[in-house]
Formats: structure tokens, C-alpha cells, sequence
């Protein structure tokens, strides 16, 4: 069950001087590429790791980075890519709770995780720096194969840790037939050898991956960008003739408000992807209108339990929704106990997928936590996302349940009233939380960005939208903020805010 790994040799026997991987510094053809692989895959065996061990990387994306965790598929071995920006005892917690026995770093990350991480297991730097042993001296000689291995579907393939946005990260194992279903998908989105990727969310996060894998299996070139920035992201876009790309909502915001967005040649584009955060209608109608080809939205969890795709080229009247199952998901709305709800009432997604992990790490009790069976037995993960079904088919997210407001006795979705805050014509941004209360059990309160140079005051907002409001969604207060706290991959960490009104 290593068919990305095989497919890769078939690229490389084929066109082996076709690029494969680009960086600021690097690039790979495929000839290389598998090379790189083998001798990774090789260097791994003889210090000992077997298929379903595991290696954790921890770097910003480069041509490195990706050739050693495909090399690492070759070997069967699971890779952990962990987030950076994590601190040194997370990080410390994740190496130890992945079981990692190496651990891949580049000057920067190593510096993060300082010297909290397990200090018995080697380090390996990607980068030029002393970061740990030079990945030069590390690899068996070039042309050196490594042993064969027998996978399965359920062998594990990476083990992603959550983002954390809810709570303390918890192992997400997706095993080979979870990829090999992503990448089957993409065959739908015309990846091939003319295909060019540009990457400028980091590999260590799922958003990344689904678009990262069917490019590199289907021959295609992924540009890595390790830092986001909107100016060189467009140059780089014009430059490279890029193809395919996947951003999060955040990011389609910041490129969309360049002023010279539309002097950019962006002709080259024939599918763009988001998903990891809600992606309002009228950004997405933006995209539409001005930035050639499809856009494509997941809606899903890394956990893969189903997901929806909005095609939204080919449905412009159903923007304010995630889209409709994927081919092979199967998502059903649940009450408080579990119960699925008549069609068009809300309730709790719970979704299954040929896509969904083989379970968290370590960890299954809190498996068990998230799991859902029908009446058939079919297995189901529960989302935490509250949606609702159209008559077509569409679903409509609300909100995280966690993040569901319960004021008076009253449901109140935040993404209701961020929905009005927004077409403020001074806001650039917004967040609502519920905070406690003593008078209603809990109230909601605004966190608004305004556009660039704008001086509207907090009184002439509040008032504004209150009177757009039902009395039981009234909002308590509302906050100016420079810029609303967000993980890197761009979601809105919700409980910071709260914690901040609380305080
Ligand atoms: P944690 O589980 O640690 O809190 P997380 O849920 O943010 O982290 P992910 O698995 O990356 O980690 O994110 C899945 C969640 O992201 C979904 O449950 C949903 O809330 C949100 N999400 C994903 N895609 C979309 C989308 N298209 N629109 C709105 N929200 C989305
Ligand atoms: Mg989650």
C-alpha cells in the first residue's frame, strides 16, 4: 500500500530531469527526488526503524523537509510533522507521545523546542546549520536501495497532531488508504505533470497535505513557500505559471485587498482550494469574480470524518455553504443524545469517509469520545461543528458547539452575528464569543478589526448592530483589536478571546 512511494518511481523512470520540489533555495527533479527517497528510506532501516515506527519533523517547508518525509513513506516508517511555533513542552509532549526515534530540525525549530525535548534521540538538520547531525552525513551512500515493505491501508502514514484550538493537541493517526482516498480524489481536479503547486501553509498541517500528496502523485511540481506573505505569494504565482494552490480563508482575505491584485497575470490558475476555517460568501464571490479558474472548499476535520466540498465555480448561489458530501462521505446531523435530527433541523456533524484515522494516539479512550455508530454499525467521528442541511443537499455550518452561545436559555450562533457585524462597511474583521454572566449564564461580545483608516468608534458599532438584532442575541460589548489572534494556519483561536474578556 506504499502507491505514492511507487508512483513517484514511475515519475522518476519517466521524467527523471522534470521538477518535482521547489524552495527559495532548492529545487529537485524527479530523478533526484527518488534518489533522495531511497537513501532516506535506506538511512532509516540501518539505525534500526521498522515500518509503523515513527520520526518527527519539525522545520519550515523546503525541497528537505519533503523528500525526507516521502522518504520515510518508503520505509513504512510514520512521520510526525509538528508545528514550530509550538512550545518547548508541547513540543517535548509530542516527540514523546509519537514514540519518535529521530527527529528532523532546521535552525530555527531547534531553537524552539531548546532543550526540553527527549534528550536520547538524535537530531537530524534539514537545514545548513549545527542544528544536529548534517543530513549529508546522516544518508547512506547515493544509489543505496532500501529494504521492501508490506503495507496496509490502516499502516500508519503520519500522525498529525491537532491544532489545538479546542484544547490540548491529540495525536491524529491517518494511515496509507487515508491518503490513497485524498489522492483519488484529486483526479477530479486535473493534477498531472503539468501541474504546478504553490504551498504557502505549513506541511505539518493536514491543509497542506491534501494538496501536497495528489500533486506529487500525479507528477506534478509543488512550489513551497515557508512564510506567507501576499505580495511575493503573487509574484511568485505570475512567475511559476502555478496552477494549483490551497489557502485559508485568511489568506484569500489579504491577497483579495491588495491593490494590485488585478494587475496580476493569474491566468495560469485552473483550481484553487481552501478549507481549516469558515470562508464567508462574499470573499468567496470576490475570488470568483476576479482570479481565474475553480474554487474548491473542504469542509472536514483531520480526523476525517467525511467531508463536504463546495465546488463553488459551479454553484455561485450556494457560497454561504461548505457544499455537499464528498464522493464516499456519508454525514448525518445528531442531537445532544446522538440521535440524528429530521432533515432541515441542526445539529451536531458527524461524518464517515473511507478518509478517517485510525484513531488518536495513544489515546483510546478519547477515540472512543469521538466516534459514532449508526444503527448499522457503520463507524461515524463526531465533529463538534453544528450545520444544517438544505433541500439540495447543501450544508450550512454554524458554529463549533464549543463555541455556541447559550444566553438566557436562548441558542445564539456567533456566526449569526458575525454575519451582521460584517457587512459594516468599517469592519475588516470579526470574532463573537460567548463570556459568562451572571444575569444570563453567559453573553456575547464582539472583536472587531476595521478596514485600514477607518475611525469608526465602538459606541457607533455596537448600536449599529444591536438594532439589527434580536433582543436574545443583543451584544453585551464590542472591542476594537488591531488584528484577531490566529493559529498559523489561520483559524481564530476563540478561547484566547475569551480568556481576554475574562480577565
Ligand atoms: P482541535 O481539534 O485541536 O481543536 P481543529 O479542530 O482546529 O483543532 P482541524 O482538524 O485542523 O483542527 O480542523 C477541523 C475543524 O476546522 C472543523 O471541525 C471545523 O470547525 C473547521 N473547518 C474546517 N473546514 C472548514 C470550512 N470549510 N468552513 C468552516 N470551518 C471549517
Ligand atoms: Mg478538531
Amino acid at each position: 500500500f506504499d502507491t505514492i512511494a511507487r508512483l513517484i518511481r514511475t515519475h522518476a523512470a519517466q521524467a527523471p530531469g522534470r521538477t518535482a520540489l521547489v524552495d527559495a533555495a532548492d529545487s529537485l527533479d524527479w530523478g533526484s527526488l527518488d534518489a533522495l527517497m531511497d537513501r532516506v528510506a535506506a538511512s532509516l532501516q540501518r539505525d534500526g526503524l521498522r515500518a509503523g515506527d515513527a520520526i518527527a519533523i519539525c522545520a519550515s517547508s523546503s525541497v528537505n523537509y519533503a523528500a525526507v518525509f516521502l522518504g520515510a513513506l518508503r520505509a513504512g516508517v510514520a512521520v510526525a510533522p509538528l508545528a514550530p511555533g509550538s512550545t518547548p513542552a508541547s513540543l517535548a509532549r509530542m516527540i514523546e507521545d509519537a514514540g519518535a526515534r529521530l527527529l528532523f530540525v532546521d535552525a530555527m525549530a531547534a531553537e524552539a523546542i531548546g532543550p526540553a525535548a527527549p534528550g536520547a534521540i538524535a537530531r537530524i538538520a534539514l537545514d545548513a546549520s549545527d542544528a544536529g547531525t548534517a543530513l549529508g552525513g546522516w544518508l547512506m551512500p547515493a544509489g543505496t536501495r532500501p529494504a521492501e515493505v508490506e503495507l496496509q491501508p490502516s499502516s500508519p502514514f503520519n500522525i498529525i497532531y491537532s491544532s489545538g484550538t479546542t484544547g490540548e493537541p491529540k495525536g491524529i493517526v491517518q494511515g496509507h488508504g487515508m491518503r490513497w482516498a485524498h489522492v483519488r480524489r484529486g483526479a477530479k481536479y486535473e493534477y498531472g505533470p503539468e501541474t504546478v503547486t504553490l504551498l504557502s501553509t505549513p506541511l505539518y498541517s493536514n491543509t497542506t497535505l491534501v494538496v501536497f500528496f495528489p500533486t506529487i502523485a500525479f507528477g506534478g511540481c509543488v512550489v513551497l513557500m515557508p512564510k506567507f506573505d501576499a505580495a511575493a505569494y503573487l509574484k511568485l504565482a505570475e512567475r511559476k505559471r502555478v496552477t494549483h494552490t490551497m489557502l485559508v480563508p485568511v489568506q484569500y482575505q489579504r491577497l483579495m485587498a491588495r491593490p494590485d491584485f488585478d494587475a496580476h497575470d493569474l491566468s495560469s490558475f485552473r483550481f484553487k482550494f481552501s478549507t481549516s476555517a469558515p470562508f464567508n460568501a462574499a470573499l468567496k464571490a470576490d475570488v470568483l469574480a476576479r482570479w481565474p479558474g475553480g474554487l474548491i472548499e473542504f469542509y472536514g476535520m483531520t480526523e476525517g470524518g467525511g467531508t463536504c466540498i463546495l465546488e463553488a465555480h459551479l454553484h455561485p448561489d450556494k457560497l454561504h455553504t461548505v457544499g455537499q458530501p464528498a464522493e464516499g462521505s456519508d454525514i448525518r446531523l445528531v442531537d445532544e443524545s446522538g440521535r440524528e435530527v429530521p432533515v432541515g433541523e441542526a445539529g451536531e456533524v458527524v461524518g464517515h469517509s473511507a478518509g478517517m484515522m485510525v484513531g488518536y494516539h495513544r489515546q483510546p479512550a478519547k477515540t472512543r469520545e469521538v466516534e459514532w455508530f449508526d444503527a448499522t454499525g457503520k463507524r461515524f467521528i463526531r465533529t463538534g461543528d453544528v450545520g444544517r442541511f438544505d433541500a439540495d443537499g447543501f450544508l450550512t455550518l454554524f458554529d463549533r458547539k464549543k463555541d455556541m452561545i447559550i444566553s438566557g436559555g436562548f441558542n445564539i450562533y456567533p456566526s449569526d452575528l458575525e454575519t451582521v457585524v460584517r457587512s459594516h462597511p468599517a469592519v475588516a474583521d470579526v470574532a463573537v464569543v460567548g463570556v459568562p454572566s451572571e444575569q444570563w449564564g453567559e453573553t456575547p461580545v464582539a472583536f472587531v478589526v476595521r478596514r485600514e483608516g477607518d475611525v469608526t468608534d465602538t459606541d457607533t458599532l455596537l448600536q449599529w448592530t444591536n438594532a439589527q438584532l434580536g433582543k436574545t442575541q443583543r451584544l453585551a460589548r464590542l472591542n476594537l483589536i488591531d488584528e484577531l489572534p490566529r493559529s498559523a494556519i489561520g483559524k481564530v483561536l476563540k478561547r484566547e478571546l475569551r480568556e481576554r474578556e475574562i480577565r
